[in-house]
């Protein structure tokens, strides 16, 4: 009997993510990769709510309905009595928020570490979570740290946390010799958090990049195939062990927060009458919100381009405009006569970038989009806002050469882009007959081989299931 029971025990992985969009779809993923590539493991993903993405644990909910192996449990705080930190998308706001939530973690954990049949093997945190690590630590569990950008990001942040403060906020070179980058990197593509003259952000991003140096491995959302140059750097003694496993892609789109069945099958209507690689989608990602004067700018260079266009227009949510309402006069009209354009507010990117009417794709270069684009093979004309995108966008520009340039330094606040340079760029992201068109597809191909049975994400999943379960 004793065997019986023995035999059926399984190693426990306890997930913990932050709720934003795009570390919660990749993290999931691996979740799910995770529990198919070996039945000896069992994953409890511990869910935080964050006000401002209530979408978030519908979208867990839903992922996870087919997968038995998978739990979720919801980290309760008492709130009444303690003063929550007010939600915002800063690296000092997660810190705190991360701190503030340990002891609410420690308890739901040692609920579960005495009432599981199981043996946990493994903690792995998203990056903005890794301050749990401290619980893990108590609790005698390893840490792995979910990276759901790329290695280039990581070898960044690692750069800046070596760095005296005052370096960093004195350096006025416009170029930095950055390891882990081939060539300098501009100081304007730098992301904000890193590079400010605000010391409470670079502090909060000092003390995260500090505790990923502290975990057991870090699992990175890349493939060797485009970084290898960054995940060799990485692999140096120092750093813990580097899994990319990437690209890790929700296929099922179950993320769409606004979009319902109708505007649905309208959108996807329009798309398969259009002609084969003729429209440019653009989506500028879970926040990817231009003020109205922008906005009129983007409309007027998609009517002159003459291109035909799928746009998600994004609404502000703190305000009840309507971003529709901010286009310039009598374009709703043109594009209902012509028929060449379509509008949404939120688009289920993947099947969109999946669909043969999809030419080109203007985006904000989050991570996530960049993988997608290159798993479809759709070349993407770089317009970054805010986070690591500048970085991405630079990358997949100059070091890649896997996209076209609208702009790599673009962020919030920044002078308009104006219509001429976006038709201009339009035009230039639709000509098939550019490079960057054969290097995409080039790439597609290598993403797609990634992933399967024997080649690199495939063997890095294996291995971090090996690591993680011989380590008990
Ligand atoms: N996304 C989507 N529809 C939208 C906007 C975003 O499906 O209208 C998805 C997109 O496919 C991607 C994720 O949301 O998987 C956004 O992640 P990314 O890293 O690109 O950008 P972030 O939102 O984190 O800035």
């Amino acid at each position: 009997m004793g065997t019986m029971v023995d035999m059926e025990k399984k190693s426990e992985l306890i997930f913990i993510s932050s709720t934003l969009i795009g570390h919660l779809s990749s993290i999931l993923e691996l979740a799910q990769i995770l529990i198919n590539s070996d039945n000896h493991l069992s994953i409890t993903i511990l869910i935080i709510k964050h006000q401002a993405t209530p979408f978030s644990e519908s979208y867990i909910r839903t992922v996870l309905a087919s997968q038995p192996q998978i739990q979720i449990i919801d980290v309760e705080p008492p709130p009444e009595e303690e003063q929550t930190p007010i939600p915002q998308f800063t690296a000092s706001f997660f810190w705190s928020f991360m701190e503030w939530l340990k002891p609410h973690v420690k308890s739901t954990m040692q609920n579960i570490l005495s009432s599981y049949p199981n043996t946990v093997v493994g903690l792995v945190l998203d990056f903005l979570c890794v301050p749990f690590s401290d619980v893990g630590k108590d609790l005698g569990i390893p840490s792995y740290l979910f990276f759901p950008s790329n290695a280039g990001f990581l070898s960044l942040c690692l750069h800046f946390q070596k760095c005296q403060i005052e370096d960093v906020l004195n350096n006025s070179n416009h170029e930095l010799l950055i390891q882990g980058f081939p060539s300098l990197v501009p100081s304007s593509v730098i992301p904000d958090d890193y590079y400010t003259r605000d010391e409470e952000q670079v502090v909060a991003c000092n003390k995260l990049t500090k505790k990923f140096t502290e975990t057991k491995g870090i699992i990175i959302n890349t493939l060797s195939e485009l970084e290898q140059y960054g995940i060799d750097t990485l692999t140096d003694g120092q750093t813990p062990p580097i899994y990319p496993v990437g690209p890790l892609i929700d296929f099922k789109g179950l993320l769409n927060p606004s979009l319902d069945k109708v505007q649905h099958n309208r959108l996807f209507k329009w798309l398969d009458e259009q002609p084969p690689c003729s429209v440019v989608f653009l989506c500028f990602g879970s926040m990817g919100i231009f003020d109205p004067s922008q906005t009129r700018e983007i409309a007027l260079g998609l009517q002159r381009s003459g291109v035909r266009f799928l746009w998600a227009l994004r609404s502000p949510q703190t305000t009840d405009n309507k971003a529709e309402e901010t286009l310039p006069e009598g374009f709703l009209e043109w594009m209902e006569l012509e028929g060449k354009g379509m509008l949404c507010e939120w688009a289920p990117q993947v099947e969109v970038l999946a669909h043969k009417a999809i030419g080109g794709f203007v985006s904000h270069c989050g991570w996530n989009s960049i993988l997608e684009s290159l798993w479809f093979g759709v070349p993407i004309l770089t317009w970054p806002i805010y986070g690591e995108q500048q970085l991405n966008a630079f990358r997949m520009v100059r070091e890649w050469g896997l996209a076209f340039e609208l702009r790599v330094d673009y962020r919030r606040g920044s002078a308009l882009v104006m219509a001429d340079e976006i038709e201009k760029g339009l035009k230039h992201l639709m000509d098939k007959d550019k490079i960057v068109h054969k290097k995409v597809q080039e790439m597609k191909e290598m993403a797609r081989k990634a992933v399967l049975s024997g080649s690199s994400s495939f063997i890095s999943v294996r291995k971090l299931i090996d690591d993680m379960i011989g380590s008990n």
